[in-house]
Parts: C-alpha cells; structure tokens; sequence
C-alpha cells in the first residue's frame, strides 16, 4: 500500500519557541518514526513574507528553522526538509488553486483579520492568499495529514474547500487534509494572555534558551496571591506548561494547590527543571550540526529533490485536467 504523505511547515520568523515545538514539531516527530507516512516538512519562507521583514534576518532566519528542526530530531534519512521558495511548484499551484476562491472568503477568515489589526499598513494580495498557497503546500504533495497547532484549523478548512472544488471541477483526486493533533496544540502565553507567539514579546520561551533564561522567564508568569480559589490565567498557564512537561507531577501540585499549600516558586523552579530537561539534549545536538554548515546545504539541496520531484508530477497532472497542458 502506498504510504500517506504529511506536510508541516513553520515561518522562518526566528527561532523555534515551545508552541511550535509542542503544537506542530511533536506531531512531526511522531508521524516520521512512524512507517505508514510519507513525512515532507518545509521552512516557509514564502508565507514569512506575508508581514513585514528583513531580507538579510530572513535569510539568516531560514538557516536557524532548519538548524532547529534537525536539532528537535527531524532526521533527512526518513524526511524530505526543505525550503518552501526551492520547490517552485509550490506558488505555481497556488495560482491555479487562486482561480476557485473567492477575495470575500478570503477577507472573513479570523486569521487574515488578526493580521490586518497587527499591521493595517501592510494588508498586501500575498497576506490575502497566505491560506492559498497553503492549501497549494499541502496538496502539491497529495498530503493528508498536517502536524500543526489549533490556530491553523481554518486554513485547513480551506485546503480541503480548494481540495473538493479541484476535484469536482477538473475531476483531480486531491485528499482532505486532516490536521494531524498534539497535547499541546495551543500552548498560551507566558503572561497568562493569549497564545505563546513570536510576535509577542515575553511570551514565549525559545528551544534555544538557557537554563538561567528559562528560570527567568517562568518565575515572571504573573500569578495570583490566593491559594486555592480560581486559578488566575497566569497560575492555568503554569499548570498547563506542567503537564505537557511533567504530566505525571500535576496531581501533586494540584492537590497542593487545593490545600492551599502550593508555594509558586517551587513549581515555577520546578517547571523550569523540566523544560530545561527536555531542551538540554536539543541544544547540545544544535552545536553538533552548527559546526557543520555545509551538512545544513547538503540536507536542503537533497530535500529540495526530493521535494520538487513529488510536485512536479501533481501540478503536471493539474495543468493537464485545466487545459493548460
Ligand atoms: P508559525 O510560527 O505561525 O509559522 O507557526 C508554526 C507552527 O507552530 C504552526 O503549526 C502553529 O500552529 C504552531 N504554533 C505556533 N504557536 C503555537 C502555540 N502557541 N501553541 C501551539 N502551536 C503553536
């Protein structure tokens, strides 16, 4: 039996925090240990470009996603990894896929409206078509599952909007996609508010960070000064940080909690230890492959093969049924 594809991707805004290692890394993880998937798992330089940026921290930026992911254990023996702007197939379908959306449904999806109030000076035709050429990312592969966070819901109900449209009207067999879940598909805010992002400061922890940092940044979450009564969103995000951490201690502090005897310090150490625990062997293998810069162009030129070989023949095969071959 031919073996299912998934596509994941992350911007390359910066480096990795932990909401896109526990929402969508994780989930990739675990679909490439596991023999029945095809994994292809892209640094998106392309949907980066959809807000504002810098073209030299881009570059620099795109190096850093990478050197994270195969830090976090993607592996190019078992993955394709590459950079989206490689495989020109890519933007090629999204134009095509361009031609069954509407500019109204565009404009009501929450995200697009999100990114109008972060920058009203910048609400470009590539922000508008951002779930567009997601949907061409993942269907020029014929994925079917897609490792990432609860907040990329609506783009896939694009995906799967272009997916049957597609089909119906040129008769293609493109799949649903399916977001592929993990326990922490939406990890919030070190400030209690909202969800851990990039895009705000304070909110998050980088998989790069220190054992110092990490301390730092924990013992800042906001928490209340009574002890057992509702939790304040700073305490929930404590609690929700320990058990995707220490899933088996939550009964303990929570029980603590309770009885009022909870000390925050000593769960906010604690959890510090925690996470340390998990980066530490993430960061030494990040100094391994920095070492080797020529490793990063190798995996990337074999990815972009790889990658492009699959695109080639689902977008020939699109072209065809449209009349354009
Ligand atoms: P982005 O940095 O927006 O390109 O997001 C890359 C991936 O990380 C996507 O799969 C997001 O859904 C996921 N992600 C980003 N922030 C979070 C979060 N706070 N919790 C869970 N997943 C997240």
């Amino acid at each position: 039996m031919d073996k299912k594809r998934v596509l994941s991707g992350i911007r390359a805004t910066g480096r990795l925090h932990l909401g896109n290692y526990l929402g969508a890394v994780k989930g990739m993880l675990e679909l490439q240990k596991n023999p029945e998937y095809e994994t292809f798992y892209m640094v998106a330089d392309l949907h980066s470009i959809t807000t504002p940026f810098d073209p030299e921290q881009l570059r620099r930026n795109i190096k850093e996603v990478v050197l994270d992911y195969l830090s976090a254990g993607l592996d190019p023996e078992k993955s394709t990894i590459f950079v989206q702007s490689h495989v020109r197939e890519h933007t090629e379908l999204a134009y095509l896929f361009s031609t069954v959306e509407t500019v109204a449904r565009m404009q009501h999806l929450p995200t697009f409206k999100e990114k109008v109030k972060q920058h009203p000076e910048n609400v470009t035709m590539a922000l508008l078509n951002y779930p567009i050429l997601m949907a061409a990312d993942i269907l020029v592969y014929k994925a079917e599952a897609v490792p990432v966070g609860i907040d990329q819901e609506p783009h896939l109900e694009i995906s799967r909007e272009i997916a049957r449209k597609m089909n119906e009207k040129y008769g293609l067999d493109f799949p649903e996609p399916q977001r592929f879940a993990t326990k922490g598909e939406s990890v919030p805010s070190l400030s209690g508010e909202g969800k851990m992002s990039k895009s705000v400061e304070g909110s998050y922890i980088n998989l790069t960070d220190t054992q110092d940092e990490i301390k730092k940044k924990i013992r800042a979450v906001p928490t209340s000064s009574n002890v057992g009564g509702e939790m304040s969103p700073g305490v929930k995000t404590l609690f929700k940080l320990l058990e995707l951490f220490a899933p088996e201690d939550v009964s303990k502090y929570s029980t603590d909690y309770k009885n009022g005897t909870l000390k925050f310090v000593v769960l906010k150490d604690y959890l510090s230890e925690a996470i340390f625990k998990e980066l530490q062997p993430i960061q030494k293998k990040r100094q391994e492959i920095q070492a080797d810069p020529e490793y990063v162009e190798k995996v990337l030129k074999m990815g972009q093969a790889k990658a492009t070989n699959v695109a080639s023949k689902v977008l020939s095969q699109t072209k065809k049924e449209m009349g354009l071959l």
